[in-house]
């Protein structure tokens, strides 16, 4: 039977249930900015290119839902291989740079006269996380953080440490110390989870397309029926329906309710929510990261030592900061020459007249209390005429973002095949 479902936000993981769910429901999509897509944005730069500012890259093996979303929308997996997972890392206080490339396809630039003191740390920070996961699966580092995991792996220290961990706070979108408090069970599945074990990092692949592409052909069957600028202030429920309080006060009545948008703003909507749902979504935090986009390359290592991410850090006192910087003309469609750099977590000065766009991402923290939740999240679903889904259902992945979609809109009669 037909109902009328309200879904709250419209990132990937509205959108996506509003996508399946609109065949058989009546579906209004609320989303309080004035653009769908959440942390998917694509921008338009003043020179005419195309720069995806969050999410760019996956792997089809690894993203299977993600994957059969794209093929249902006919956008073509012309995937294109990641060229090396290039970094760099530049020592602020030093000014010691360091470039890494694990593109053994051309072991010559990754193991350069040049690079070698580089090449050297590459392999003893690979060897460290392979060492890490050993024990890992021997069940040696259960229950234990990042942080107390890293004791047993003393040669890690320096600018080493530092090359071995910045990499883990791109996949995470964590700071440093955030990172740190992270239960080791996770950071380890994480990693697998996006890239595959260490000898197949090769899997990675760039997007085929600007992301906005899957954001507009999710959103064009919703058409009239997605509500931008349309913040919910508060949501009641009286166990035969739902009701949606909205910026202005007036109210709109729903037979069910999915939740699309951060834990802790769910729990915040609910005007009386279970005890369940107390313990479940309260564990979880996010961190609120700017991002800056900009030409100025003033902090930055000289344009040869260029990658795909440049790290710029201090580490003052064992206090450790860092910027986790997206070098753009490595992304594809992007010219080779782009100098536009995406600067998150800005530690450095940036000249306000090279700065084209800046915007702040949330996304999940994942320590000991959030992550123990992820597992017993589901049983949400379903109860008091509420559902929940969103990339903190998983690794904060866009995968998990779209699985938890879809799971949701099957248990409301959605066809996923
Ligand atoms: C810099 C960066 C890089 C990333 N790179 C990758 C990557 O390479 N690969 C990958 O898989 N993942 C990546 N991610 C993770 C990615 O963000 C997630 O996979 C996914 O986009 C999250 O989707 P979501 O729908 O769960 O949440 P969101 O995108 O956060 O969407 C939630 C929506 O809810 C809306 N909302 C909030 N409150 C309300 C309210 N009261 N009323 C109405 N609407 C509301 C918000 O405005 C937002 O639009 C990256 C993230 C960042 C920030």
């Amino acid at each position: 039977m037909s109902e009328k479902i309200a879904i709250i936000g419209g990132g990937v993981a509205g959108l996506t249930a509003g996508y399946l769910l609109n065949d058989f429901h009546q579906v209004t999509l609320f989303e309080k900015d004035e653009r769908l897509g959440g942390n998917v944005y694509t921008l338009d730069t003043k020179t005419g290119e195309e720069i995806d500012i969050s999410v760019f890259f996956w792997s089809p093996r690894l993203y299977p839902n993600f994957a059969k979303l794209l093929k249902k929308l006919d956008i073509k997996l012309t995937t294109k291989p990641m060229e090396g997972l290039s970094q760099s890392f530049r020592n602020l206080l030093t000014r010691r740079d360091y470039y890494l490339s694990c593109d053994l396809t051309k072991p010559r630039s990754t193991f350069s006269a040049k690079n070698f003191k580089s090449a050297v740390y590459q392999i003893m920070a690979l060897w460290n996380y392979i060492k890490i996961v050993r024990m890992f699966r021997k069940g040696q580092l259960e229950g234990l953080t990042l942080r107390q995991a890293l004791k047993f792996c003393p040669a890690l220290k320096g600018d080493l440490l530092k090359l071995a961990i910045f990499p883990v706070c791109v996949m995470t979108s964590m700071l440093w110390e955030e990172l740190m408090d992270t239960p080791t069970e996770f950071v380890v599945a994480k990693i697998e989870k996006q890239m595959g074990t260490p000898l197949k990092f090769a899997s990675w692949r760039l997007y085929p397309c600007k992301t906005r592409v899957y954001i507009e052909k999710l959103a064009a069957p919703l058409k009239n029926k997605i509500r931008l600028n349309a913040g919910i202030k508060a949501v009641a429920r009286n166990g035969r329906s739902v009701v949606l309080k909205m910026e202005d006060d007036t109210e709109e009545f729903f037979d069910k309710v999915v939740f699309a948008c951060p834990a802790d703003t769910a729990l915040r909507l609910l005007a009386e929510p279970t005890d369940e749902e107390k313990k479940l979504l309260s564990p979880w935090r996010y961190n609120d990261g700017l991002v800056i986009v900009h030409t100025d390359k003033s902090n930055y290592p000289p344009e040869d030592l260029w990658a795909m991410y440049s790290y710029l850090y201090t580490d003052e006192d064992g206090a450790i900061n860092t910027s986790i910087n997206a070098h753009y003309r490595f992304q594809n469609g992007v010219p080779d020459d782009s100098g536009y750099i995406g600067c998150q977590h800005p530690n450095i000065p940036i000249d306000k007249d090279k700065i084209e766009f800046q915007k702040v991402f949330r996304t999940p923290i994942y320590d000991n209390r959030s992550s123990g939740t992820i597992r017993e999240l589901p049983s949400l679903n379903g109860i008091n005429n509420t559902y929940y889904c969103g990339s903190y259902f998983g690794y904060g992945l866009h995968e998990d973002a779209v699985t938890s979609a879809v799971n949701v809109s099957r248990s409301l009669g959605a066809v996923w095949t």
